[in-house]
């Protein structure tokens, strides 16, 4: 059963093309709520611990430059149906693949500088958030 809530990361080329605004509001416009919030410098260890999953993958050493080049914005987000619909709202891996209208569509250049991270599990949701926000910043 899906649960109701997902995790998201507006990446640092989103944050630093001055794009935070524009994409919160479309979090909104598309039906999600803000569960929890934080603006955020990630170090290469927690980077390299978030994304400990792509270790192997060819591209793991430039994702955790890249996720540590500058502020990101991490929450937690909460709608019915919330990792698939959220997964909809920011399109594909690859922005020149992505749905016209989606986040990626709009506000990424490439398929490493992505704008924005999106849970592909429930399960992974709720390891993720429980990997940004302590029992006390979520409800
Ligand atoms: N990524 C990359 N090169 C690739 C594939 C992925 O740099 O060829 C990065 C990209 O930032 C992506 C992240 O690794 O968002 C995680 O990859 P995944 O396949 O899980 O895509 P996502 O779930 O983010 O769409």
């Amino acid at each position: 059963m899906a649960t109701n809530r997902t995790f998201t990361m507006i990446k640092p080329d989103a944050v630093a093309n001055g794009h935070i605004g524009a994409i919160l509001n479309d979090i909104i416009a598309g039906g999600f709520k803000i569960i929890a919030m934080k603006y955020i410098q990630l170090s290469k260890e927690t980077a390299g611990a978030f994304y400990a999953v792509h270790k192997e993958r060819p591209f793991y050493g430039e994702l955790v430059d890249f996720m540590t080049s500058g502020p990101i914005v991490a929450a937690i987000l909460e709608k019915d149906n919330a990792v698939e619909d959220f997964r909809t709202l920011i399109g594909a891996t690859d922005p020149s693949k992505a749905e016209a209208g989606t986040i990626r569509n709009k506000y990424a250049k490439s398929i490493d500088a992505n704008a924005i991270h999106g849970s592909d599990s429930d399960e992974n949701a709720a390891i993720e958030g429980s990997f940004f926000f302590s029992h006390f910043e979520r409800f």
